[in-house]
């Protein structure tokens, strides 16, 4: 397992001002406070492993002797041969911070902060696995996002990738959550055109939502 400590992650004001659709806020001064406090408490580290997939079979592939089954997964990695299980976090302080206030809006705010926070981390896996392995375009899919692989799904992704509590303080629950919460898992594959689990999710009026439900595409994959 390769791990990454003191991922730089720079908070923009504007962009989370409009991510908490604060734009026409005049006095920004307790959101710029709240921006300050939460950047001194991210901690953000990532781990991950590089893995040759070791079988293909209908709907599964077979990494270090582990199966997982998912046929999105096996589908977008068709073509593949090595692909990069991973876990990140931004740590518990911020979390605990939000917990501390009792204020439900700061708590709001403090809670999307880290999302954008863990977005960034994200993204900065993202640059350093193109970077590093000379990879063109790559997309990711997490345990949970899709029925074809829920959630209980972590727990195999978490033994293909060993102690992650011990490198990067992530832990993993009986009910398949992480601790901190403000954690993210899933596997990066290289890909010719990016995916995105949500051309695959049906789900309305989701906030989160990167890419438009393709029936279609839906169809491809057999779910
Ligand atoms: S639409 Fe929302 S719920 Fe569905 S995969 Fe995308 S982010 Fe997740």
């Amino acid at each position: 397992m390769i791990t990454l400590e003191h991922i730089t992650v720079s908070l923009d004001p504007e962009k989370i001002k409009r991510r908490l659709h604060m734009e026409e806020m005049g006095d920004w001064g307790p959101g710029q406070t709240l921006i300050e406090t939460a950047q001194s408490l991210i901690s953000a580290r990532a781990a991950y492993k590089i893995c040759f997939i070791e079988a293909k079979h209908e709907g599964v592939i077979v990494i270090d002797g582990i199966r997982l089954t998912s046929k999105v997964l096996r589908k977008n990695v068709d073509k593949v041969e090595r692909i990069f299980p991973y876990v990140i976090t931004i740590g518990n302080k911020l979390e605990d911070k939000a917990r501390a206030y009792e204020d439900l809006l700061e708590q709001y705010c403090l809670d999307t902060i880290g999302n954008v926070a863990l977005n960034l981390a994200q993204k900065y896996l993202e640059y350093h696995l193109r970077s590093r392995y000379a990879l063109g375009e790559v997309s990711y899919i997490g345990p949970g996002s899709l029925h074809d692989w829920p959630i209980e799904n972590q727990r195999p992704l978490f033994s293909i990738l060993g102690d992650v509590e011990a490198s990067i303080g992530v832990r993993l629950e009986e009910n398949f959550l992480m601790i901190p919460t403000k954690s993210l898992s899933g596997i990066y594959f290289p890909t010719e055109i990016r995916f995105y689990t949500c051309q695959l999710c049906p789900r309305k009026d989701c906030g989160a939502r990167r890419a438009a439900y393709d029936e279609n595409l839906a169809k491809e994959y057999g779910i």
